[in-house]
């Protein structure tokens, strides 16, 4: 559907006189807390959100449960053609703080900023992402493709369980909207790096360091040489990134070390860079043959490639944000999302569509209310016009 500059317009003054209510329902999201693995937590702000959503008429809302992570949450506004693809709003109810931080650093809005835990990643987006919702399906923005907006509970430690529902959702989706924070200056993500994990123990032969060391094979030394390899890794291309994050061993300082750890943290930018660094890791081969690897871990989360079908939506909202008077710029990450995963199944996918602001998961957290408005209105507009 084309939008004219004056349909444009009156979303964005729709969005402009529902802002009140967006962020007093951003404020009792924020005021509900909800850290990953909180069972009560999540299921109490899904009931909020759902009973947002079944104000809206003729949507179907679901709540999703799961093992000892709370609810995930659908609404789905079906609209005319119904076996069309749907458009799929993605976010998270989940935030990285743990309960109390709301006690410590209370809701509270100051110069056009609104704080609080949670609130830029992501309760404000969701709270945005049930009115956007609700005008779509108000000025029957659903009348080509049914919208379905997921909300997933545990986004923050990897998704354990909302994986292989956001992976369907997206499999038949014709677009996907992530409503995750944006980049500094509101940008979009284009790409996100994958994401990958990996643990390292090295097993050697303990000896007395003084009397006669040379009968030990030092499990430290051996690690501290496998960190070294390791950090050339990132040498490999700019899109690859490798860090030794957690090392630990031995057990005194007068024995040679028979035992030692480490944790690595891997990012890279496409397919073909996880799948040699992968490769490279699990396969590594001790410096001193007296020594056993076990190497544990692998990929978690796929990149988000800026593909051209990522950046045919990028263009598509860049062209509605200028009719709003606004310039949407993009950016790559190096932060992983579920957009990775709806990204690695071929669906077309925008990230960082939410609200303005700055501080994710940090305690200076906040959004900037100006910008919700015409983040409101792009994002309808651009479910119209797709
Ligand atoms: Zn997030």
């Amino acid at each position: 559907m084309e939008l004219s500059i004056s349909n444009l317009k009156s979303l964005s003054n729709h969005f402009s006189r529902r802002q009140e209510s967006i962020v007093a329902f951003a404020r009792a999201l924020v005021e509900t807390e909800s850290p990953s693995g909180d069972d009560a937590g999540s299921k109490a702000v899904v009931g909020l959100l759902a009973a947002a959503a079944q104000t809206i008429d003729g949507v179907e809302v679901e709540l999703l449960a799961t093992n000892n992570y709370g609810q995930h949450l659908r609404v789905t506004a079906v609209g005319d053609a119904p076996h069309a693809a749907p458009i799929m709003i993605l976010g998270h109810t989940d935030t990285v703080h743990p309960r109390g931080s709301l006690a410590q650093r209370p809701w509270r809005v100051e110069a056009n900023r609104a704080y609080g835990p949670g609130v830029f990643d992501m309760k404000a987006n969701c709270a945005l992402a049930v009115e956007v919702l609700s005008a779509c399906v108000a000025h029957r923005f659903h009348h080509q493709h049914p919208i379905v907006l997921l909300l997933t509970c545990d986004e923050e430690t990897g998704s354990a369980s909302g994986r292989a529902l956001v992976e369907t959702e997206a499999r038949q989706s014709h677009a996907v909207l992530v409503l995750e924070p944006p980049a500094s200056g509101g940008r979009v993500k284009t790409g996100r790096k994958g994401t990958g994990m990996f643990t390292i123990e090295a097993r050697g032969i303990a000896a007395h360091a003084g009397l006669d060391p040379e009968k030990g094979a030092s499990a430290i030394l051996e690690l501290a040489r496998q960190t070294e390899h390791l950090h050339t890794l990132n040498g490999w291309s700019d899109g690859i990134s490798v860090n030794v994050g957690v090392f630990n061993g031995g057990t005194l300082s007068n024995v040679v070390a028979s035992e030692a750890r480490a944790e690595v943290d891997v990012r890279f930018s496409n397919a073909a860079e996880a799948a040699r660094v992968e490769h490279e890791i699990m396969n590594l081969r001790a410096f001193d043959e007296r020594v056993g690897l076990t190497v544990k871990g692998g990929i978690n989360r796929p990149p988000l490639e800026r593909t051209e079908k990522v950046l045919k939506l990028y263009e598509q909202a860049r062209a509605i944000a200028r009719a709003l008077d606004f310039e949407l710029e993009e950016t790559q990450v190096g932060g992983a999302s579920d957009g990775n995963f709806a990204a690695a199944v071929g669906a077309a996918v925008l990230d960082g569509l939410g609200i303005a602001g700055d501080g994710a998961h940090a305690t200076h957290e906040h959004i900037i209310l100006d910008d919700i408005p015409r983040r409101g209105a792009l994002i309808a507009a651009l479910i119209a016009s797709l």
